[in-house]
């Protein structure tokens, strides 16, 4: 979906720019069992008349594998980010350090679905458990734990499941 802030841009009594809509964002982790979808509302000042301030107001749902059990996990979250529009009618200092991020507009437009799923791979929960006690997979036989124990000596780590022991360690930190 993009916006285009042409008429915003070019109209002097018009100081805020707001619209919103909804992102599908299974394409912000190609190469994960991942999906989801996300609702926005989006919010565009002019600063000083020299500055063009995004906010976006992002509550997305995803479902992705639980990182012990792999079991399918919906989860809901929100994120907020705010960013500055750089315009060509709208020069920067450039000479200023930035402490924002700066998304570039082109002929007036920009990709928001792709700016909110380049901000949901940053903001996303790093751990997706099914529950805070999921038992996780037997790292030898692949049993999944929650449904009960196996016979397996666990001392020994099968390499399949390597990833996930190191999951387990990690969490010890
Ligand atoms: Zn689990
Ligand atoms: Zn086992």
């Amino acid at each position: 979906m993009y916006i285009n802030i042409s008429e915003f841009i070019q109209n002097e009594n018009e100081l805020i720019y707001k619209d919103s809509g909804t992102c599908d964002i299974s394409g912000a982790f190609p190469d994960q069992d991942f999906s989801g979808s996300a609702s926005f509302d989006v919010l565009i000042s002019k600063v000083d008349n020299k500055e063009l301030i995004l906010d976006l107001d992002i509550d997305y749902t995803y479902t992705k594998p639980c990182d012990r059990c792999l079991k399918k996990v919906e989860n809901t979250e929100n994120t907020k980010y705010q960013a500055k529009l750089s315009n060509t009618e709208y020069k920067d200092d450039y000479d200023e350090i930035e402490d924002i991020d700066v998304v570039s507009l082109y002929q007036n437009e920009f990709d928001v679905c792709k700016l909110i799923n380049d901000v949901i791979v940053v903001s996303i929960p790093m751990k997706t458990l099914c529950e805070e006690s999921c038992a996780g997979l037997c790292p030898k036989c692949g049993k999944d734990l929650n449904k009960g124990e196996c016979n397996c000596d666990t001392d020994v780590i099968d390499e399949r499941f390597s990833v996930l022991k190191d999951f387990k360690i990690d969490e010890e930190v």
